[in-house]
C-alpha cells in the first residue's frame, strides 16, 4: 500500500456506536419535515419538501420531484414498523434550531 496516499477510513478513536446519533437524529426527524428541503437524485433540484408531489396509498406514500418525475421518498407503514427509504434524495437539509 502507498503510505503516501491519505485514507479515506475515518479515525478509530473517533468511532462511537449508534447511539452516539440520537441527539442529531432526534433533531432531523422530530421537526415538521415539509419545511425542510430535498436535492433530488435525478436532476439535482433542491426543492422544499411540501412543493414536492404526493402519491399516497393504503400502505404509505412516494414523493416524486416535480422537476423529473423521479421518486425522492418512500414512507411505508406495515403493522409494527415505519420504513423510509430515501435514496431519491442526494441530501434532505433542515433548518437548525442551535
Ligand atoms: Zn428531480
Amino acid at each position: 500500500m502507498d503510505s503516501s496516499v491519505a485514507s479515506d477510513r475515518p479515525v478509530d478513536s473517533l468511532r462511537l456506536d449508534g447511539n452516539a446519533a440520537a441527539g442529531m437524529l432526534h433533531e432531523l426527524f422530530a421537526p415538521d419535515l415539509t419545511a425542510g428541503r430535498a436535492k433530488c437524485a435525478g436532476c439535482g433540484t433542491t426543492r422544499t419538501i411540501g412543493t414536492l408531489h404526493v402519491y399516497s396509498h393504503g400502505m404509505g406514500m412516494v414523493v416524486r420531484c416535480p422537476g423529473c418525475d423521479g421518486v425522492i421518498l418512500r414512507v411505508a407503514r406495515t403493522p409494527n414498523h415505519l420504513w423510509l427509504d430515501a435514496r431519491g434524495a442526494i441530501s434532505i437539509e433542515i433548518s437548525g434550531q442551535s
